[in-house]
């Protein structure tokens, strides 16, 4: 089995170079061109003699994301990408632009096991988890494609990057590694519904990053009617390793709040949201909910939205509402690869 090249560490890929009988300067040469050059083959390792590229050819494989398609919305530039990978597997990756940098939004994982009722990703169960150099696989790709760099990173996309935390992990090791793309691990976010044991060694590794929870419900009565996560760690227990986590880290914790009409945007439920969340170190971001066809979600109205903010802000909590960026090409995870798994099977043909 040819060995993964792109998700080994600088000093992995020293060891393997080694055992190849490789001198150690063709370590830096070969990690530039994964990581900085961004190739997708060895034969573009122009200054490596042809016969070493057929010995690496040999021995590895450079996993990537083509472009399956590509939709770009007319209103603020967003790019939506379905890319393919290796094994034929889709995903979905998001490019933002912003006056301050290019964000890149990954997946995970293909698909979903978290099962939240109102997101698309989770409507086919997961498929497989993402290795390390398929999530840096979105982000070369992107830059690639529109000979860009980008600055930072939201962990947003498809899947549960707490349940696949190992690759998770090594990814934002070699995405924030100096001698690659160096993107400093304060302008990565990283969302999660709420694992609470992964949110505790999350914090054992002191990060900067931002970790956003998905929290969407002010108490466990309306969020386990939301998210079958919170049935197995309820609120109290994900807010308890919140507090914990703000504290050790002194990060701010961003927390999503996907308003649902008549589900959790009541003023009550703000009021309540604002009382559970108390005097911790974090932020509430507002999302009126993307409306998924399948799920019966249904976006509050504007002034609900306001309202709710409003209440929040009133008890102190710093608050901000969304900016929906790219409704115009089902930016919202999971929507593309759903239309074109559903588009499929109406042909006839196999996903
Ligand atoms: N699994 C992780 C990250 C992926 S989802 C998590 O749950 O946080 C990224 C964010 O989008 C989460 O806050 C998720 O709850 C939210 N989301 C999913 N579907 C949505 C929808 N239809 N409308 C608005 N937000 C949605």
């Amino acid at each position: 089995m040819k060995k993964d090249i792109r998700s080994f560490t600088y000093e992995e890929l020293e060891n393997e170079m080694k055992t190849l009988g490789l001198p150690r300067f063709r370590t830096g040469q070969i990690y530039r061109w994964l990581h900085i050059s961004l190739v997708s083959s060895f034969d573009e390792m122009t200054d490596l003699p042809k016969a070493l590229r057929a010995q690496l050819d040999d021995n590895f494989v450079i996993f990537g994301c083509t472009i399956e398609m590509k939709l770009v919305s007319e209103y603020d530039g967003t790019v939506k990408y379905l890319f393919a990978l290796n094994d034929g597997e889709v995903i979905e990756t998001v490019l933002m632009k912003y006056k301050y940098g290019y964000t890149v939004c990954v997946s995970s994982q293909v698909g979903c096991r978290m099962g939240c009722r109102f997101c698309a990703s989770t409507l086919g169960g997961v498929v497989r988890s993402l290795l390390p150099s398929e999530i840096l696989g979105q982000v070369y790709a992107v830059e690639r494609d529109n000979d860009i760099r980008v600055s930072h990173i939201v962990m947003m996309g498809m899947g549960e990057p707490l349940d696949n935390f190992e690759n998770v992990k090594r990814f934002l090791s070699l995405i924030t590694d100096e001698k690659g793309q160096n993107i400093s691990m304060r302008h990565i976010s990283l969302s999660t519904c709420g694992i609470v044991p992964k949110i505790y060694e999350l914090m054992e590794m002191n990060l900067q990053l931002t970790l956003s929870v998905s929290l969407h419900a002010p108490n466990d009565e309306i969020r386990s009617s939301m998210m079958p996560v919170n049935n197995a760690y309820n609120i109290e227990k994900l807010l308890e390793a919140c507090r914990k986590y703000a504290k050790t880290t002194s990060r701010r914790i961003s927390f999503e709040y996907a308003l649902v009409r008549g589900v959790n945007d009541s003023p009550e439920c703000a009021a309540e949201l604002a009382s559970r969340l108390g005097r911790m170190l974090c932020h509430v971001n507002l999302i009126p909910v993307n409306e998924v066809k399948e799920t019966h979600c249904r976006e509050s109205y504007p002034e609900t939205v306001k309202k709710f903010a409003e209440v929040l802000l009133s008890k102190g909590i710093p608050v901000t509402v969304r900016r929906k960026l790219g409704a115009d090409i089902n930016a919202a995870c999971g929507q593309l690869r759903r239309s074109r798994t559903a588009n499929k099977s109406a042909t006839g043909e196999q996903n």
